[in-house]
């Protein structure tokens, strides 16, 4: 099947990578021509475990291409993906619909008839509609649209689009469905499942399916504040609760507050597609909110466990990106937390193993450190902000030596109390009983 990919950035560039490893014939376009330019030099312009020797061997092999170039990515595909970005519209939290509105245009004009588009940008209900609308305002005649959410994750992209937990697709025909059922078929024989389904449900899903995620995750650090208040440890609630399968063990870690480039952008999307029709969504409204408030909160967090004042006192700052295994900045809970120490008028050292280029884009007066030990260096309290391995096995001593305080400030709750307390430094995790007044 010969396939283009309209946006070549983490879904795009992953997605496309993987279908021409698929055995599909693979064109990826980008209107970002250093990018593109990177990609054909082979340098990845992503951070993501794989990715490069994945590219590599399908370039290798003929099956996967890039280009700034739509016609020539267009003209001879058979199904046209779109996986540009659907930012947060400044001011209402409504999904910014600019960039794929842009790209139907663009690849209406060079498409073959029959071609099937196929939205794996997350979308609004009605997005598909208003596609088909578009191909027939710029001509198109024989028009399939389809949707296809992407729910790979940052960091394990490739395993997570290899092993699905399932595809969703919907579309209207039964063309649309045997092309996606063609372009998925490996999948298809592992046996991962896909369901097939009308386009308007499987746009709502991708919102549903984060929003739910998102809930998760507030639940747990909402339950994190009630432990410091009563003196239980959040770590065996959440696994307590979550050995029962009806409500399973991910999304249960108690921390600073979920960021990246989809929950906190779609979760506002969906209360706009909720607003819109009339219906209110509660339970995802109060979960955003308990999110900015918590991201906010980090601060105060910091603050008290070095005994208040944060004028003049130096702190380190171990992980930027928003998780582990990414460079990804977007809406990072370091963000926030990093400002306002500085507002504060601490002076931050911050290490990250990939992150300091792009955290280098949207933070300013950030010393940043060659290792988790550098930013240590001399510093009144150490925050572990993201769960990176290569600080789950620090040398507690070691650090506890150089630093000026000797406090551990452990927002993902990688280390455990006594054996912080062993190297000499007071420990501070999210929900593990309740909170000293000061350190
Ligand atoms: P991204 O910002 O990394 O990449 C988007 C790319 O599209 C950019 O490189 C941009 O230059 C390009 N682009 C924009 N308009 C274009 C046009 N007209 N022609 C060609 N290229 C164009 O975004 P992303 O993180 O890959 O997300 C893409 C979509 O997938 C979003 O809707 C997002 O919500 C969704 N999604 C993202 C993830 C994730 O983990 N990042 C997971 C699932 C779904």
């Amino acid at each position: 099947m010969r396939i283009a990919m309209i946006g070549t950035g983490y879904v795009g560039l992953v997605s496309g990578a993987c279908f021409a490893d698929f055995g599909h014939k693979v064109c990826c376009v980008d209107k970002d021509s250093a990018k593109i330019d990177g990609l054909n030099a082979g340098l990845m312009p992503i951070w993501e475990p794989g990715l490069e020797g994945l590219v590599k061997s399908n370039v290798d092999h003929g099956r996967l291409t890039f280009t700034t170039d739509v016609t020539e990515a267009v003209k001879a595909a058979e199904a046209v993906f779109i996986a540009v970005g659907t930012p947060a519209r400044r001011g209402d939290g409504h999904a910014d619909l600019t960039f794929v509105f842009e790209a139907v245009r663009e690849l209406a004009k060079v498409m073959r008839p029959g071609t099937v588009v196929v939205t794996k940008s997350t979308v609004p209900v009605g997005t598909g509609d208003r596609i088909e609308q578009i191909l027939r305002e710029e001509g198109v005649t024989q028009v399939s649209v389809a949707s296809n959410p992407e729910f790979l994750r940052e960091g394990a992209a490739i395993a997570d689009f290899k092993h699905p937990d399932r595809i969703v697709v919907g579309a209207g025909d039964e063309h649309t469905r045997e092309v996606l059922k063609e372009i998925y078929r490996p999948l298809f024989l592992n046996r991962a499942p896909i369901l097939f389904t009308d386009r308007r449900t499987a746009e709502l899903t991708k919102y549903a399916a984060n929003a739910f995620l998102a809930v998760k995750i507030s639940f747990i650090n909402e339950i994190a504040d009630l432990c410091e208040a009563v003196d239980a440890d959040v770590q065996d609630v959440a696994r307590g609760i979550g050995l029962d399968n009806r409500i399973g063990a991910k999304f249960l870690h108690a921390g600073p507050g979920y960021g990246g480039s989809c929950f906190p952008k779609d979760t506002l999307a969906l209360l706009q597609t909720a607003d819109a029709a009339g219906v209110d969504q509660r339970i995802v409204r109060t979960t955003v909110k308990v999110n900015d408030d918590r991201k906010a909160q980090m601060v105060e967090r910091v603050e008290r466990a070095i005994g208040g004042g944060l004028k003049g006192k130096r702190i380190g700052v171990l992980g930027l990106a928003f998780k582990p295994n990414t460079d990804d900045m977007r809406e990072a809970p370091s963000i926030p937390l990093i400002r306002g120490l500085i507002e504060r008028g601490a002076k931050v050292a911050a290490y990250d193993p990939v992150a300091h280029h792009e955290a280098d884009q949207v933070l300013e007066g950030v010393e940043f450190s060659a290792d988790a030990y550098a930013a240590a260096n001399g510093a009144d309290a150490l925050v572990i902000v993201t769960e990176w391995d290569e600080f789950r096995a620090l040398d507690l001593d070691k650090l506890a030596e150089s630093m000026r305080g000797k406090v551990l400030v452990d927002l993902r709750n990688v280390y455990d109390r006594d054996e912080a307390e062993r190297a000499g430094l007071a420990y501070q995790g999210v929900g593990r009983g309740r909170l000293p007044t000061s350190a």
